[in-house]
């Protein structure tokens, strides 16, 4: 754990602005952007970023645009598109009129396309795809020069113009910069800028019959939007001399492009591609599975904007690549949502208990807390009566010395309710244990004992009658490892993927009062966790997500380190 202090104060992106705003470097602007690529949705190392670029923009009154970065239209979607610009305005952040589109600028990049042709600094090459990975060499061998290098500046105009037409298959041609073979720094190897490409776009449609490579669109586009500091993950650091060089070249607007570490997460992958896998594979329901970390499923699990911002906040921005632990996340989550989430009882696994000496038609309404947390919150009623459910790991027949709770001839307490003594236990033929039948103590009401006598316990309950049958998915780590692309020879990162990270429980028992509450609704169950509600709920069934249990292992981790 490197990153967990806030960075604020030393923040090295923020000490290069205040260098330049002092120095004058970009008249006082401090223009940034967030550029995804909308091939799928964003995920919480996105976050960092946004948090980081619209942070920056916003902490000395600048500008952010969000901008999709959408050159490659075999593998974008609208859908993605949407997803985005819902996730970005979630996390908490607003670009006004400022949402652009790379497909908008295509005339241009164009344009400086050309441009390139006719000053003799790119070229139209027919060597196959195979062809150019063979030329461009290795990082300790040089490249070879391809034999389309030199081809007039005439013939190069002619023919890009009639890829941009049409009239050549797919692979058959590009567009190269005509730089350098034998630079140490592959990416200046005569990059290639177009290929011809016949697929529709989603905003461009039929227009375009090649398409711009990403190391020449992102330059363009953080030059036509003006941007000044163009901040992106460290392995475009070795991409920056060829931005630098495309700028130069054609003496446009330059950018200070700045690298900083991406986010990676302990037990979790962190890429739009995996992540697309586990979707198409069937190894989660969706983008919106609230076992991935993206933000549509950290949005259904019962994150709210704030503990993702505060996590953003805590692991800092560095130079250096580092993996923060998960645990951070869910302390982060944990600390936002014992502020604020009321407590209710329910029961996962449901043991019933018949209290006998309980009169059978009688219902008491007691009170509870509604949040320990926060006075306020003020209180609720809970209906009791004489049969109730109790959560079957709270029983044991034949409980060890450690164990506390309910056991036959044991007495504990009933949170916000009454004492009881299990007196007996039912079994059915296969000798399972089916129900309880216990004795309470009607003096105890409201939970302690006027003679003082003390119990090793108290459980949560729900009373029979009044319960709201409902279901409840636990989700544990989606992997098993702490770092799931370290694999065995011959698998791949899914072998390290986590078989029981779901769990379904359809019979649970819920308090009344969370009847009709709706998709997003979050709360504490008492020494269960943090729940929420699913939009998978109906009318005839509430589902619940548990958000986090209450074990903090972050905490834990911190008093061992002290
Ligand atoms: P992925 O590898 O998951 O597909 P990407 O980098 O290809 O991610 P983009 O859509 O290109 O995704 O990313 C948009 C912005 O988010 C980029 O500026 C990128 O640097 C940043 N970003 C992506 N992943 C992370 C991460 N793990 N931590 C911090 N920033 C990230
Ligand atoms: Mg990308």
């Amino acid at each position: 754990m490197q990153e967990s202090e806030p960075l604020k104060s030393t923040n090295f992106i923020h000490e290069i602005i205040e260098k330049d705003l002092q120095s004058g470097k970009y008249q006082g602007r401090v223009h940034t952007r967030f550029p995804p690529e909308p091939n799928g949705y964003l995920h919480i190392g996105h976050a960092k970023s946004i948090c980081l670029n619209f942070g920056t923009a916003a902490k000395y009154h600048g500008l952010c645009n969000l901008r999709f970065d959408d050159t490659n239209p075999i593998k974008e979607e609208q859908e993605y598109i949407d997803s985005i610009i819902q996730d970005v305005r979630w996390i908490g952040f607003d670009w006004d009129d400022r949402l652009y589109f790379a497909s908008d600028y295509f005339d241009q990049m164009f344009d400086y396309a050309v441009q390139l042709i006719k000053s003799g600094k790119a070229y139209v090459c027919d060597l196959t795809p195979e062809e150019i990975r063979d030329y461009r060499g290795t990082l300790t061998k040089p490249g070879k020069e391809s034999p389309y290098r030199n081809r007039s500046v005439e013939e190069n105009l002619d023919l890009f113009q009639r890829m941009r037409a049409g009239e050549f298959p797919d692979g058959s041609r590009v567009l190269r910069a005509k730089i350098d073979m034998a630079s140490p720094n592959l990416n200046l190897r005569d990059p290639v800028m177009y290929r011809i490409l016949h697929a529709a776009h989603p905003r461009t449609g039929d227009k375009w019959r090649v398409y711009p490579m990403y190391d020449w669109a992102h330059g363009l586009e953080d030059s036509i939007e003006r941007i000044t500091h163009s901040i992106c993950t460290l392995e475009f650091e070795d991409h920056r001399p060829l931005y630098d060089w495309y700028l130069d070249q054609l003496g446009i607007y330059h950018p200070q492009q700045i690298e900083f570490a991406r986010l990676n997460l302990s037990y979790t992958v962190m890429s739009k591609r995996k992540f697309l896998e586990l979707v198409k594979d069937g190894y989660v329901r969706g983008w919106d599975d609230p076992r991935m970390p993206t933000i549509a499923g950290l949005r259904r699990r019962g994150y709210a904007p704030e503990s993702i911002r505060t996590f953003c906040d805590r692991i800092g921005v560095a130079k250096g690549d580092s993996t923060v632990d998960i645990a951070l996340l869910e302390y982060c989550l944990r600390e936002d949502l014992n502020k604020r989430s009321p407590r209710f009882m329910a029961v996962l696994r449901p043991l019933k208990v018949i209290i006998e000496n309980y009169p059978e038609d009688k219902t008491e309404m007691l009170e509870a807390v509604n949040n320990p947390e926060n006075p306020e919150a003020g209180t609720r009623i809970i209906p009791f009566s004489r049969i109730i459910y109790i959560e079957r790991d709270d029983f044991m027949e034949n409980p060890p010395k450690q164990f506390y709770r309910l056991a036959p001839g044991r007495e504990v307490r009933l949170r916000y309710a009454y004492f009881i003594t299990c007196r007996e236990v039912v079994k059915d033929a296969n000798g399972q244990i089916v129900e309880l039948r216990c004795l309470y103590d009607p003096a105890t009401r409201g939970g302690d004992a006027p003679d003082g006598r003390k119990v090793k316990a108290t459980l949560h309950w729900v009373s029979a009658f009044h319960a709201l049958n409902s279901e409840a998915r636990l989700y544990e780590k989606l992997f098993l490892k702490e770092n799931p692309n370290e694999v065995e020879e011959g698998t791949d990162w899914k072998s390290n993927i986590n078989p029981n990270s779901l769990e379904i429980l359809s019979s649970c028992k819920m308090e009344p009062a969370l009847k009709g509450k709706n998709p997003g609704f979050i709360c504490q169950f008492e020494r269960l966790g943090y729940f929420c509600v699913d939009p998978d709920t109906t009318s005839e069934k509430m589902v619940f997500n548990r958000t986090v249990t209450l074990r903090d292992t972050w905490a834990k981790l911190q008093k061992q380190e002290k």
